[in-house]
């Protein structure tokens, strides 16, 4: 199966957040681990809570991540006020659908923001959002056999 992201880009910060606004994305869900803050970090850099906060004047902010270690979440919901929904489950669209009805927006609206081909744009194709694949915000300092693990799911991309 290839799955194509409608965009591919370095980061959260390479998003063309203009050109989102024209195609009347209203809804920004993100993936957390990988994709806002370092995975297993539990911590967002100034930086990231800054763009968050500045995209949500415009746009609803979602935070949707498979993650469901209770303490880690509530450590991330320490940090913003972004609604997080955890053990979302991806790429089953409930949870994805669940974050569309609490936020009053259809999918086909909303931004899927991730790292990980078969979670976070695959939910998103499912569901008929537009899907946004993001390189994993701690690349640099991940080890071999996870940039390798990383590099086979994204052999299913198809640019
Ligand atoms: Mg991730």
């Amino acid at each position: 199966m290839f799955l194509k992201p409608d965009f591919n880009v370095e980061s959260i910060y390479d998003i063309d957040i203009m050109k989102l606004d024209m195609m009347g994305v209203r809804a920004l869900f993100f993936d957390l681990d990988s994709t806002l803050m370092k995975s297993k970090s539990g911590k967002f850099s100034y930086k990231t809570l800054q763009f968050l906060n500045d995209l949500s004047t415009n746009f609803k902010i979602v935070i949707l991540t498979n993650n469901k270690k209770l303490s880690y979440i509530k450590k991330v919901k320490e940090q913003t006020d972004v609604s997080v929904y955890y053990n979302a489950k991806k790429p089953n669209v409930d949870v994805f659908y669940q974050a569309c009805k609490d936020m009053k927006v259809i999918p086909s609206k909303v931004a899927m923001i991730g790292d990980r081909p078969l979670s976070d744009i695959l939910v998103g194709i499912k569901a008929g959002a537009v899907t946004v694949l993001v390189d994993s915000i701690s690349k640099d300092e991940e080890n071999f056999i996870v940039r390798f693990a990383r590099f086979l799911e994204r052999l299913t991309i198809r640019k």
